[in-house]
């Protein structure tokens, strides 16, 4: 629960996103590369296993043709009965060959005593023939046997007498184990048959051809996957040309890699764990920094100018306005500046936050001020802007371009910040003063520096504070002190303006004692800009009056 209150703003929320956005991005390139580790792996392994398959083959053609050399060089050329003998025990030994027989000139067995040949030459169909350029005499037949067996037949030709040797071979015992080898839960020995009608090898396809493209056999059927999502292996063999093709789904041989995928998946999980984790603690630990979000908020134009009016309290009209700050943050809360001058002021932000006011002021509501100079517009100044003469050459700066005058321009500094160097603000207030800008000091009788101290620095106004106009009429002490104030204002011709005036009877009796000007809530609150430029306007028709040679005249 406190982590929530504490911890998760929208602020808050929209970091830690970015955050772990951003601290993803290693996470999704180690997934990337784990994947394309994946794709090698597979397009490698798929490529041995064609090449495995062709030396398998060509291993066990080598084996034949060993048979069928030794029994030539024997003297093998008919098929007596000693060279029968001799086929048999070839044949016995020699683990992929099925039958040997003697072929003459037209290609017929003479040897019809094995297995019954003459019916079995009868259904035999040949395929294909040709010869082993890697072997001069050789030649292989595809073929299909009376039982439907696929099968290869190498000849050669016999020692003499034009005949030839022949080793009839299953293609099965030719074709690839990939499937075996590379997804094992296929058993061994389900091969498939030339015409696709194999096992299913889920996905898996291997084809073996000889070297004129005549199929010796196929595993499975081919796979069609449009997206491309396939890989295939293709070998060639060295010595006698066959062909092997392979291909597999990429979906499948990455299941084969269950580990690489676990540890992609750990990983992954993991580093979303310890940085959702790393950021809830982080926001936790650390309460955001005021400091820091005032800067945001003043660079995203957030603090606003409002406008206090201030009334000639016996003609009516209008003198001018304080302008007093308020953080309008972006879901539509205005804060009051009591919860952020203070860090302002002491984070030296408050300059920025001071000047950027006043050329907010000077766009909004310049043309008009700057068409009245009867009017004023009053600025709170922190003290301690008066310890740097910069403050001289930034307030020009900012009025000179502006439609409102030098002599417009009013700045309160209060009683209550204590003056650091006391020759240093005495020759800044006397350089703006010479550009024309007016100083006040604010809440005059609430500050320790003493008055008679802060009145040595020459300045041209005098706020009351609230405290006393409250208790004017009512409290003895307050009112003497206020009639005192005003007498001491005007023999030092300063103008006095009351502040907080919140009732008529207050109005009255400021009146009495001699107050010109004064701002509370009697007259407005602190006004948004166009609310003020409403009431600026209302008050031309009001009372043609505030002619500014009059004005003007007042003070000089
Ligand atoms: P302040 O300069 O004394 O401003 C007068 C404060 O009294 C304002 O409060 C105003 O809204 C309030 N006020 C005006 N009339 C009445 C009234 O009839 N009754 C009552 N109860 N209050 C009234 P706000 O706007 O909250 O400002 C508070 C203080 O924050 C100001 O006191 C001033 O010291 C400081 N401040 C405001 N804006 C700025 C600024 O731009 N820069 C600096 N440095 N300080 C500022
Ligand atoms: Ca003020
Ligand atoms: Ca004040």
């Amino acid at each position: 629960m406190g982590l929530f209150a504490r911890g998760f703003t929208r602020q808050n929320i929209v970091a830690i996103a970015v955050g772990v956005f951003l601290a993803c991005v290693p996470l999704v390139v180690f997934n990337f590369w784990l994947s394309g580790v994946t794709d090698r792996i597979g397009r490698e392994e798929i490529d041995l296993s064609a090449r495995n398959a062709i030396v398998r083959a060509e291993h066990r053609l080598v084996l034949t043709m060993g048979a069928l050399d030794a029994l030539a060089a024997g003297g093998v050329t008919a098929c007596d009965v000693g060279e029968r003998g001799a086929m048999q025990r070839a044949t016995f030994e020699t683990a992929p060959i099925k039958e040997i027989t003697v072929l003459d000139g037209a290609g017929r067995s003479i040897c019809p005593q094995v297995d019954n040949a003459a019916a079995e030459e009868a259904v035999r169909r040949v395929h294909s023939s040709e010869p082993l350029t890697a072997r001069p005499g050789y030649a292989l037949d595809v073929l299909t046997a009376g039982n439907g067996q696929r099968m290869i037949r190498l000849r050669r030709p016999a020692a003499s007498g034009g005949n030839e040797i022949a080793a009839l071979v299953p293609t099965s015992l030719l074709l690839p184990q990939l499937a075996v080898d590379l997804f094992d839960a296929h058993a061994a020995g389900t091969f498939g048959t030339a015409d696709g009608t194999g096992p299913n090898h889920q996905g898996v396809y291997a084809k073996l051809e000889t070297g004129n493209g005549a199929t010796l056999g196929e595993i499975g059927q081919r796979p069609t996957d449009a997206s491309g999502a396939l890989f295939i292996g293709r070998s060639q063999s060295g010595q006698f040309g066959l062909r092997a093709e392979m291909i597999a789904p990429r979906a499948l041989l990455a299941h084969g890699q269950w580990g690489l995928r676990w540890i992609g998946l750990l990983v992954t999980g993991a580093g979303v764990t310890m940085l959702a984790l790393f950021a809830a603690f982080m926001s936790y630990r650390q309460p955001r920094n005021p400091v820091t979000d005032i800067e945001r908020a003043l660079a995203n134009g957030e603090f606003v100018p409002y406008y206090q009016p201030i009334v000639d309290i016996a003609t009516g009209q209008l003198r001018g306005a304080e302008v007093l700050v308020r953080w309008k943050k972006p879901d539509g809360t205005l804060v009051l500046p009591g919860a952020f001058i203070p860090l302002a002021e002491s984070s030296g932000l408050i300059r920025a936050m001071t000047y950027d006011l006043m050329r907010r002021v000077s766009d909004e509501v310049g043309p008009a001020i700057g068409q009245r100079l009867g009017l004023k517009v009053s600025f709170n100044f922190a003290g301690n802007l008066f310890a740097d003469d910069v403050v001289v050459q930034d307030v020009f700066a900012i009025f000179a371009k502006s439609p409102i005058k030098m002599s417009q321009v009013v700045l309160e500094v209060t009683e209550r910040d204590p003056i650091e160097n006391f020759a240093v603000t005495r020759q800044i207030v006397s350089a703006l003063q010479g550009m024309g800008v007016r100083i006040a000091i604010d809440d005059v009788g609430t500050g320790h520096s003493g008055l008679s101290y802060m009145l040595k620095l020459g300045v041209d106004i005098i706020k009351i504070d609230k405290i006393f106009v409250d208790s004017v009429g009512t409290d003895r002490n307050s009112t003497t002190i206020v009639e005192t104030l005003v007498d001491l204002a005007h023999n030092m011709r300063m103008d006095v303006i009351a502040e907080g005036v919140e009732t008529f009877e207050q109005v009255m009796y400021l009146r009495e004692i001699g107050i010109r000007a004064a701002q509370g809530y009697v007259f407005a609150p602190p006004l948004p800009g166009s609310a003020f430029l409403k009431l600026v306007e209302a008050m031309d028709t009001l009372g043609e009056s505030v002619a500014p040679e009059r004005d003007a005249a007042a003070a000089a």
